[in-house]
């Protein structure tokens, strides 16, 4: 019986172990089914550890985008915020420069008084405030603007009075001889006003403190009588002259008038008697062969040589002596 093959049990239960190992390899677990496929679960787990690093991935790349929106807007906002900056820097230099220009006029406007005899006519005072108001507010341009405008009709002011006493001392609205005269003296400031109202009734002429470049004179008294002559009217019209120069000069004439007693009428009349060669106090004037007036123009009193010299220092001290103020 040799021969008979071996059993099949016998090597099956040894074969069974390795033949049959699919469904009998019992020993790795219970050998139930998802034991059936062992290849599945290891893909299951790249596919969430891929799908994960998908995820951290997106999380990372919306992170960035996120972060990176972030920088561009503060970007953006950092360069509006720049480009604001460059324009007020901008405008505060337009500013800068349109005041410098502005008061470079008003300085011009002002160099045409130069010379003149009417210290307060322009107020130097006034337009060194305006400049240095000009230089505090230098980095406001807001405020610069309206250092701006008010140095502008300043400047206005100014050339408005220059063209008015030009178109003043180039003619002779009225036709006498006392405006004649009395633009000569006054270079065009002066105006001629042929109305006594203002004086009283003694006096052929007058000027006030009111309003001092204004020259009211006696017209009835002073203009049709037939005692009145040229050089008469011209004796009056320095006298008066004086009354202008007095009242555009205070400071200077205070210093002047201890000299007459502080008298301005004294004062005045020495004026006349000092830059009016020839001039008297006393005049006769005949009207006929026979028939004379004997005139008396002033107030009586015949200043000296001293006084004199006091007027002529007055009057060269009245200079306005326009300087550039610093900016
Ligand atoms: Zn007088």
């Amino acid at each position: 019986m040799g021969s008979y093959p071996p059993p099949p049990g016998n090597d099956a239960v040894s074969g069974t172990h390795r033949a049959t190992s699919p469904n009998t390899d019992d020993d790795t677990g219970s050998g139930d089914e998802p034991l059936a496929t062992p290849g599945k679960p290891r893909r299951r787990v790249g596919v969430v550890v891929a799908i994960s690093l998908l995820s951290a991935a997106l999380i990372g790349l919306g992170v960035g985008l996120t972060f990176t929106f972030l920088d561009l807007q503060r970007a953006v906002a950092l360069i509006e915020e720049q480009q604001q900056e460059l324009e007020e820097q901008r405008e505060l230099i337009d500013q800068k420069e349109t005041f410098s220009q502005a008061a470079t006029e008003m300085m011009a406007a002002a160099a045409v008084f130069d010379g003149l005899p009417f210290s307060t006519l322009v107020d130097r005072r006034y337009h060194e405030t305006l400049i240095e108001r000009g230089w505090t507010h230098r980095w406001n341009a807001t405020v610069l603007r309206h250092d701006i405008d008010d140095v502008r009709a300043e400047t206005a002011v100014l050339a408005e009075l220059a063209a008015e006493a030009a178109t003043e001392g180039a003619s002779n609205a009225s036709g006498t001889y006392y405006e004649e005269i009395t633009d000569q003296l006054g270079r065009g400031f002066v105006t001629t006003a042929l109305d006594a109202a203002p004086c009283g009734q003694e006096a052929w002429g007058c000027v006030s403190g009111d309003d001092p470049f204004t020259v009211y004179y006696d017209h009835a008294g002073t203009v049709d009588e037939p005692y009145m002559t040229d050089w008469i009217r011209a004796g009056v019209a320095y006298h008066e002259y004086a009354h202008v120069l007095q009242f555009m000069n205070p400071k200077q004439t205070d210093a002047a008038l201890e000299s007459f007693n502080d008298n301005v009428e004294h004062m005045a009349d020495c004026y006349a008697l000092t830059f009016l060669e020839g001039w008297t106090l006393d005049h006769r004037v005949w009207v006929g062969s026979y028939t004379y007036w004997d005139i008396s123009v002033g107030y009586g009193y015949v200043c000296d040589s001293g006084q004199r010299q006091v007027i002529r220092d007055w009057v060269a001290s009245l200079t306005y002596d326009h300087q550039p103020i610093a900016q």
